[in-house]
């Protein structure tokens, strides 16, 4: 069965998509440690990151690494922390998190945004690319 960012992906299910090129997708998180709590995501779904063909696995960071700088631009914090996970959906994805305290990275401290909050703040970053 396709994952759930799978079906995000195919366009099967919607998302606050942040950037998006042949490989990747990047869009927001629908439960985010912070304002602007991105994930990166390999179109191709694979569970393990470091099962990742090196190369595609370079490029996942490269493309994370653009998304952090457009983030860094729109959201005022500290600095953007990197987790990678996969416990709760098992295809690769790169959490790039605002962080301004050690609490921002836990996945225990959650904010709300409404969904035309969003929507803008995806659009913002997606025009600081
Ligand atoms: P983990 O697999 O433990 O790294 O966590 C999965 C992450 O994906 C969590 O932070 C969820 O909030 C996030 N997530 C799950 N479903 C969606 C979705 N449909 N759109 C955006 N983020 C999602």
């Amino acid at each position: 069965m396709p994952s759930i960012f799978t079906k995000i992906i195919n366009g099967e299910i919607p998302c606050y998509k942040v950037a998006e090129d042949e490989n990747f997708i990047a869009f927001l998180d629908i439960n985010p440690n912070a304002k602007g709590h991105t994930l990166c995501v390999p179109k191709q779904e694979i569970n393990r990151i470091f099962d990742m063909e090196e190369k595609h696995y370079l490029d996942l960071m490269r493309f994370s690494r653009k998304v952090a700088k457009a983030l860094e631009k729109v959201i005022p914090c500290d600095r953007i922390g990197i987790s990678v996970i996969g416990l709760e959906v098992p295809h690769v994805h790169v959490h790039l998190i605002p962080i301004n305290e050690m609490k921002d990275m836990t996945f225990q401290h959650k904010v709300q945004l409404t969904s035309e909050e969003m929507a803008a703040l995806a659009q913002n970053i997606q025009e600081s690319l």
